[in-house]
């Protein structure tokens, strides 16, 4: 295994996790297995409490783990599918070192050898059989060596398991540690990794060190010219040759054409299809509009996943993806009333919109104004996607809207109405915050089968989608609003929680319980957002019936295959072995 580490340096925010993903998809490129770790020195366990305000979207993975939004990063760039091990925090190896202490304690009990008998996690038992030779007893424990060797271990453990659906560990982990060095929190890491590259050997470890260059008195970087290189070189002892530029560039998908330059470590990287988007990227030129009704709007690392998987979907269609950030309470009568100018420039945005989405969330702030957006792509016909409390919300406009139940809601925001129509889910805890939800992958059937949403997967049986919720549409109402006309395609495997909604007459008003947006790649953008783009820019029927529409598509500079096959990687169990929508000319054709 060879391992590069990231770190940076001068502040924070430089495009760390796009550098490392980047170095992934390079080593990729040039035929080697690539796995990586993310390294969040904070104290918490994990991303699931932390607010998207603050510190960006929580990216959920397939096993459920809630992560630092870089792992996304790797996902895509990667095409790989992480676990919650590939994010390490200084909370987890605490609790690791904290369950160790406790398991010392049952062992002096004597209960320790039901552990003995049954069998412990590797790392636990490491620090059992340290203790049973007697290593630990009456010594203290100290960050040198009981929490760098927990980081090491953890690093090497993760390291081997497979990511990229292949049997075997990677060739390469690219670990990045977060933060700027520096911080005090990064100590101990720094240290581990500073033991593990000497423990790995030097032909086995790299180091990359990311960090800004400005241009004094202008706000921006530098494109590094010789004699600035010469003098890094000398002040940080690195050969002038390993010294990247990596300045500003017009859309990331280039990022990783940066870093081509120069190297060879296994051949010319083979970066044809990155070429291709990043150019892609630039020549679009028409424009679709989606107007994001959120709570957190003007922040695009709190809808990050949303983000991208908007930006897969208009390339496919070849549109250049426009959102337009709608604060959800500004829609609300109060903004009417206590700041006018707010309120109509919220409508004026939401009306001049192709398309609507309003994505998941958690609180009551803002609510009213989702659900007021959402009544108005029914009622004016204008493409819809919700997202989790996206399609909880929908469902409570439904109910009030074309059922009369003034009152639904969600037990959410209003634990005692008395028309709930979205619930809190059984398995849930109230008072327990961390790792309680309704987490990570989980089966979609479709149970009707001639509708929009089941023909954008491929018309496959089901589909496995990540998950992110406690509360879920009240199973006791699916009846009042089915026949109402609101129609539930996708379930779950038990029948009764209801993963997608459709609109049938709507040209496209889905919501989906799942957050498709953290499957969606590059050149295999997600169905429910390309449903959603490409209603959005008329093209929905077309893709729809499979129809080719060159007439409409790009062909100078556009090399037609950039964009590949939307996601199939979510899709499963092919009901017969017909040619996915997604797949057919409609694709070849746009590229
Ligand atoms: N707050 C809602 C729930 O917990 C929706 C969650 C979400 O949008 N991720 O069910």
């Amino acid at each position: 295994m060879k391992y590069v580490l990231v770190t940076g340096g001068v502040v924070s925010g430089l495009g760390k996790g796009v550098t490392a993903s980047s170095i992934g998809v390079v080593l990729k490129a040039c035929g080697l297995r690539v796995t990586s770790i993310k390294i969040d020195p904070y104290l918490n366990t994990d991303a699931g409490t932390m607010s998207p305000f603050e510190h960006g979207e929580v990216f959920v993975l397939d096993d459920g783990g809630e992560v630092d939004l870089d792992l996304g990063n790797y996902e895509r760039f990667l095409d790989v599918k992480l676990t919650r091990d590939n994010n390490i925090t200084t909370g987890k190896i605490y609790q690791v070192l904290k369950l160790s202490a406790l398991l010392l304690e049952l062992v002096h009990k004597n209960l320790g050898q039901f552990f003995q008998i049954f069998g412990l996690p590797e790392d636990i038992k490491f620090v059992i059989d340290k203790e049973r030779r007697g290593d630990y007893l009456g010594k203290t424990v100290q960050v040198v060596p009981h929490i760098t060797d927990a980081i090491q271990e953890w690093i090497e453990r993760v390291a081997m398991i497979p990511v990229d659906g292949k049997e075997g560990p990677a060739d390469v982990c690219v670990i990045e540690l977060g933060g700027t060095i520096g911080d005090i929190e990064s100590m101990p890491f720094i240290e581990a990794l500073c033991q593990f590259s000497y423990r790995v050997g030097p032909g086995n470890f790299c180091l990359v060190h990311v960090s800004l260059v400005p241009v004094l008195n202008v706000v921006g970087e530098q494109p590094l010219v010789e004699n600035v290189k010469e003098k890094l070189s000398k002040f940080c002892h690195v050969p002038e040759a390993d010294i990247v530029t990596l300045y500003d560039v017009t859309n990331i998908w280039r990022i990783p054409l940066l870093l081509r330059v120069g190297y060879s470590i296994a051949g010319e990287p083979k970066l044809d299809e990155w070429v291709s988007r990043a150019e892609i990227c630039d020549t679009l030129h028409e424009p679709v509009r989606i107007a994001m009704v959120g709570k957190y709007t003007g922040l695009s690392d709190s809808y990050l996943s949303v983000l991208k998987a908007l930006l897969h979907a208009s390339i496919a269609c070849h549109r250049k993806l426009v959102v337009d950030w709608v604060p959800a309470s500004d829609l609300e009568d109060t903004t009417e009333k206590e700041a006018p100018n707010l309120y109509e420039k919220a409508w004026s945005l939401l009306k001049g919109a192709d398309g609507i989405l309003v994505p998941g969330g958690f609180g009551d702030r803002g609510v009213q104004g989702k659900i007021l957006a959402a009544k108005y792509a029914r009622e004016n016909n204008i493409p819809f996607l919700g997202i989790c409390l996206g399609m909880q919300i929908a469902v409570i406009e439904f109910a009030r809207s074309i059922l009369n139940m003034q009152d639904a809601n969600s037990t959410e925001f209003e634990p005692d109405t008395t028309c709930p129509c979205v619930i809190f889910m059984p398995e849930g805890s109230k008072t327990h915050m961390g790792g309680t939800m309704r987490l990570g992958s989980r089966k979609t059937f479709f149970h009707v089968t001639d509708c929009k949403s089941a023909k954008l997967y491929g018309n496959v049986n089901y589909v496995d989608e990540r998950h992110r919720h406690r509360y879920e549409v009240n199973p006791d109402m699916i009846m009042e609003l089915e026949r109402a006309g609101l129609a539930f395609v996708g379930k779950d495997e038990t029948g009764r929680r209801m993963e997608i909604l459709e609109l049938p007459l709507h040209p496209y008003f889905v919501g989906v319980q799942f957050h498709p947006e953290f499957k969606s790649r590059p050149g295999k953008p997600s169905a429910p957002f390309l449903g959603l783009i490409a209603a959005s820019c008329g093209q929905l029927d077309a893709l729809l019936q499979g129809t080719t529409r060159s007439n409409q598509l790009p062909t100078k500079n556009s090399p037609s295959n950039s964009v590949s096959k939307p996601n199939a990687c979510q899709t499963g169990n092919t009901k017969k072995p017909a040619k996915s929508l997604l797949e057919g000319s409609f694709y070849s054709n746009v590229g």
